[in-house]
C-alpha cells in the first residue's frame, strides 16, 4: 500500500519542489506533533496565521458551536449571518473611523482583488502602485502588483498600467500622481526578510496620496493582529490607509480575509454594477466564529504588549558570527545567513532537532522566526539554543 506521503506527491497538486514532508497528526499551542513520533516546536505559525497558537481551546470551542447552529446558508452579503455582523462590528471597534465596513473574503489574495476594484471604482482611475519585493497574493490582480519579475514573467499579460517602486526610498514618490488609482503597500514589508521602513517615508506616502487624491491601501495580511507589537502595524506611524486589508490570522487558523474601507466607499460596489463583488464563501460563518473568538482571545490577554519583549529576547539571545543581520519588528523576524545553501542547511538541522522554521519567498538566505505570539519565554531560549547549534553544525 502506497504510503501518504507518497499519495501526497502523485495526487495532491504541487508547485514546490522541495516540500517540507512532514505528516501532521495533532497541534496544540505551541506544538505540532508528527507522525513519525517526533514533535516541533513551531516557529513560523503556518506563516503568521496561528496567532494564538494551534486549535485554540476557545477557537475550537467556537468552531463546534457554530458548524452546530449552521454553516453555509447563503452567499455573501445577503443573510444577516450573525458571526459575520459581530466581528464585523467587532473590528472596527478598534480601527478608526474611516475604517468602518467589513468585506469578508476567503483569503488574502481576494482581499487585494476586492480592494483594487474598489479603488478603480471610487477613483475612476486604472494605474496600481506598488513596491519591489512586494507580495499581495497569487491571483492575477494581486500577482501583477507584486514587486517581482521572476515570479510574473511567465503568467503575462497581467493587468497593464502597473508601476514597482523603491520600498522605503522617498524619491521614488514622486512617480505617484492623479492617474494612481491607488498605493498598495505593506507596513512592513514580509517577504523581503521583514523590511520596517521610516515613519518619514509612510507618512510621506500618506501626504503624496492625500495630494494626487490617490488611494492608500496598507496589506497587513502578515502584520496584522499583534504580529508587530500593536493590534495593527499602522499604529506605528500613525498614518491611517484609506483600506486595510487582513488575512492569515484573521480567522484564528480557519480561513478568512477582508478589506476594510468606509461605508461610503464600500457602497459604490452596490451600484452600476449592482453585485460590484461577489463570493459565495466569503465570511464563512464557521471562519468568522473561530476569528471572532480568536480575536477577543487576543486583546482580552493583552498578547499584543507582550510581542515586542519576546522578539527582543530571540534578537539579545540570536548572536552568532554567521549571522549577517537581524531584521525584526515585534515578533517578525529574519535572520541573515551567507547564501540559500547556509540557511537550508541550518533549517533542515533546526528541524532535525524539533524546531520548525523556514525561508522567505524573495529572501531566501533568511530563516523566518515568526512564532504564534504565545511563546514563552523558556521556549525561546529552548529554540534560540536549537538555532545556534544548528548554525554551529552547519559550519563544519
Ligand atoms: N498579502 C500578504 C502581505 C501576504 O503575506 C500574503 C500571503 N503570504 C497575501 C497577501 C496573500 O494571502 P493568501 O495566501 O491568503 O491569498
Amino acid at each position: 500500500m502506497l504510503s501518504n506521503r507518497q499519495l501526497f506527491l502523485s495526487h495532491v497538486a504541487q508547485t514546490s519542489t522541495s516540500p517540507l514532508m512532514l505528516e501532521i497528526e495533532r497541534a496544540q499551542g505551541m506544538y505540532m506533533y508528527a507522525t513519525n513520533g517526533k514533535k516541533y516546536l513551531d516557529l513560523i505559525a503556518g506563516i503568521s496565521v496561528s496567532n494564538l497558537g494551534h486549535s485554540h481551546p476557545v477557537v475550537v470551542a467556537a468552531v463546534k458551536e457554530q458548524a452546530e447552529k449552521y454553516m453555509h446558508l447563503m452567499v455573501y452579503g445577503e443573510f444577516v449571518e450573525s458571526p459575520q455582523v459581530k466581528y464585523a462590528k467587532r473590528l472596527t471597534e478598534f480601527l478608526p473611523k474611516n475604517l468602518n465596513n467589513v468585506y469578508f473574503t476567503n483569503s488574502g489574495a481576494e482581499a487585494t482583488e476586492g480592494a483594487m476594484k474598489l479603488a478603480k471604482r471610487t477613483t475612476g482611475r486604472t494605474q496600481f502602485v506598488s513596491f519591489k519585493n512586494a507580495y499581495h497574493g497569487s491571483t492575477q490582480g494581486a500577482l501583477s502588483i507584486m514587486g517581482d519579475e521572476y515570479f510574473k514573467r511567465n503568467f503575462r499579460p497581467l493587468l497593464p498600467d502597473t508601476l514597482q517602486l523603491e520600498y522605503n526610498n522617498e524619491r521614488e514618490l514622486k512617480k505617484i500622481s492623479e492617474r494612481t488609482a491607488a498605493v498598495i503597500i505593506e507596513p512592513v514589508q514580509a517577504e523581503s526578510g521583514i523590511t520596517v521602513p521610516s515613519k518619514n517615508f509612510i507618512q510621506a506616502l500618506r501626504e503624496k496620496c492625500n495630494e494626487t487624491g490617490t488611494l492608500l491601501i496598507f496589506d497587513e495580511a502578515q502584520t496584522g493582529l499583534g504580529r508587530t507589537g500593536k493590534m495593527f502595524a499602522f499604529e506605528h506611524y500613525e498614518v491611517v490607509p484609506d483600506i486595510l486589508l487582513l488575512a492569515k490570522a484573521l480567522g484564528g487558523g480557519m480561513p478568512l480575509g477582508a478589506f476594510i474601507s468606509s461605508k461610503e466607499k464600500m457602497s459604490s460596489l452596490s451600484e452600476n454594477p449592482v453585485l460590484g463583488h461577489i463570493t459565495t464563501f466569503g465570511g464563512h460563518p464557521v471562519c468568522c466564529a473561530a476569528g471572532l473568538a480568536a480575536f477577543n482571545v487576543l486583546a482580552g490577554q493583552n498578547l499584543t504588549m507582550q510581542v515586542d519583549i519576546k522578539g527582543k529576547l530571540f534578537e539579545e539571545l540570536l548572536v552568532h558570527p554567521k549571522i549577517k543581520s537581524k531584521n525584526r519588528i515585534g515578533l517578525m523576524m529574519a535572520l541573515e545567513f551567507e547564501d540559500f545553501e547556509q540557511n537550508k542547511k541550518i533549517i533542515d538541522r533546526c528541524i532535525e532537532n524539533g524546531v520548525l522554521t523556514d525561508w522567505f519567498l524573495f529572501a531566501p538566505y533568511c530563516m523566518r522566526i515568526a512564532p504564534p505570539l504565545i511563546i514563552s519565554e523558556a521556549e525561546i531560549k529552548l529554540a534560540c539554543e536549537t538555532i545556534l547549534s544548528a548554525i554551529n553544525a552547519a559550519e563544519n
